[in-house]
């Protein structure tokens, strides 16, 4: 069993690889967020241990870059309480499971191995309304080919109308699902969102996907608009 680790406290790094290799796993350790990209990337490995915390590139963007190119080792990321980002964002950059530092080597040991037996995760599959394309896993949106940059939110935004194209999604579903679910600001963010999609999937393309159903919500439509 061969595990990436990428954390850059180092006497904690040499105590975590000495205890699994001691459990006969076979472990890399790198130090920062660039180098363990690269390990990822050229190496497969059964499982990646990856800190959130590291120079460089943090361990998001590491999760992010390596299922953006097609890796798919299960991923547990080590979390700081107090840190800047949380679980949920873990989760959703791709983790497969995550720790809250400081952890016991007997529960890392034992989510390890429950990561083996489970195994790289299915990739999600390409959504598609007509001529639009959007992959969860590479994060990337196409319209008839052409790739358009979305920021995380507009990302979110139209993951969510894609998810349930042609039906109505409302207002609040899209703020609960891709803002944070205490997000006390003002529901019309979500139609300033819409107005920046409608700027990048549609008006360039001379298209209308994004429907504004008045007192309801927003439907995508099935066909691409
Ligand atoms: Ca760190």
């Amino acid at each position: 069993m061969r595990v990436l680790l990428v954390e850059d406290e180092v006497r904690l790094a040499e105590n975590v690889r000495r205890g699994l290799a001691a459990e006969g796993f076979v472990v890399d350790v790198v130090h920062d967020g660039a180098e363990g990209l690269f390990q990822g990337q050229v190496n497969d490995y059964d499982v990646v241990v990856l800190d959130i915390m590291l120079p460089g590139l943090n361990g998001y963007e590491v999760c992010r870059r390596l299922r953006a190119g097609g890796v798919w080792s299960p991923v547990l990321m080590l979390t700081a309480k107090d840190g800047e980002y949380d679980q949920a964002d873990a989760l959703d950059l791709g983790a497969d499971d995550y720790l809250t530092k400081p952890f016991s080597f007997l529960v890392l040991v034992a989510r390890l191995r429950a990561l083996i037996r489970r195994g790289a995760p299915a990739r999600p599959t390409v959504l598609r309304a007509g001529d639009l394309a959007l992959d969860p896993a590479r994060r990337t949106v196409r319209r008839d080919g052409a790739e358009i940059v979305l920021t995380p939110r507009e990302f979110g935004v139209l993951h969510v109308l894609m998810r349930h194209r042609g039906d109505v999604v409302s207002k609040s579903a899209i703020l609960e699902s891709v803002w944070d679910a205490h997000y006390e600001g003002d529901a019309n963010v979500v139609e300033v969102y819409v107005g920046y999609l409608r700027r990048k999937i549609d008006q360039p393309f001379g298209r209308h996907a994004i429907e504004t159903v008045r007192g309801m919500g927003y439907r995508l439509a099935a066909g691409g608009g």
